[in-house]
């Protein structure tokens, strides 16, 4: 049995201050709830993740992801923060490819393919994202973009690597917009996805892929989402920014 994964990302938002009371707000939200089927995970801007992991260690409860990383160790890339430098201060996991990365700053799969290698080597487990704009699925091509995401973005690495990374399946039409895929389409591209890793890696591999829908879950969607046979969970954007919403979520 796979265990549900909810993972909050808070994009470029919040103060410190803010984030450490919205964990604060969760561990007290979270006290009592039994997370032994429930991973959950708070992914906030780089410059707050030692602070949220100080509050966060205090509970024990959240752990902590990144929003992005570079694919060195460590070098002459101003600006940049390596997967080594988020071992180092205690993250788990690290978001990659992103709608809004590959949108605004042009990642690409063979990018990514290199972050989720350099991700990988450093014992981090990444959460990579795939999904189609809002053009390619009228198109009827949704499937044939996913496809290439995963591809070209996952399919280089060994069945043992395979097995640690996690998937997120969210629509671009559906990030931020209100507008979530109904629980029928989402179902219908996990499930796509997940006989993607059957055909390259097989049965096994593909049955402990967990794979999370992103796009507006809401606390009065998600149960209906997580409840489908391939949906393991959620990536969660603005709903992760209350507390009350992301543990309505999280209860779901
Ligand atoms: C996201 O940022 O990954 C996301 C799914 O955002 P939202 O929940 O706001 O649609």
């Amino acid at each position: 049995m796979r265990n549900k994964i909810i993972a909050g990302n808070w994009k470029m938002y919040t103060t410190v201050e803010e984030g450490v009371a919205l964990v604060k707000a969760l561990d007290a939200g979270l006290a009592g709830n039994d997370l032994a089927n429930k991973t959950v995970i708070v992914i906030p801007p780089a410059l707050h993740i030692v602070s949220v992991l100080a509050e966060a260690k205090k509970a024990g409860k959240v752990h902590l992801g990144a929003q992005n990383c570079h694919y060195e160790k460590e070098g002459a890339f101003t600006g940049e923060i390596s997967p080594r430098m988020l071992k180092d201060v205690g993250v788990e996991y690290v978001v990659l490819g992103h709608s809004e990365r590959r949108q605004y700053f042009k990642e690409d799969n063979g990018l990514l393919a290199v972050k989720t290698g350099a991700v990988l080597a450093e014992n981090l487990i990444p959460i990579y994202c795939c999904g189609e704009t809002l053009e390619q699925r009228e198109s009827g091509k949704y499937k044939e973009v996913v496809q290439q995401q995963i591809e070209e973005g996952l399919f280089g690495l060994s069945a043992e690597n395979i097995s640690k990374v996690i998937v997120a399946y969210e629509p671009v039409w559906a990030i931020g917009t209100g507008k979530t895929a109904s629980p029928e389409q989402a179902q219908e591209m996990h499930h796509f996805i997940r006989s993607l890793f059957a055909t390259k890696y097989g049965q096994d591999i593909a049955a402990n892929l967990h794979i999370l829908y992103g796009g507006s879950v809401k606390p009065n969607n998600a149960k209906e989402l997580f409840s489908q046979p391939d949906i393991d969970g959620g990536l969660v954007g603005g709903a992760a920014l209350k507390a009350e919403d992301f543990l309505g979520i999280i209860n779901a």
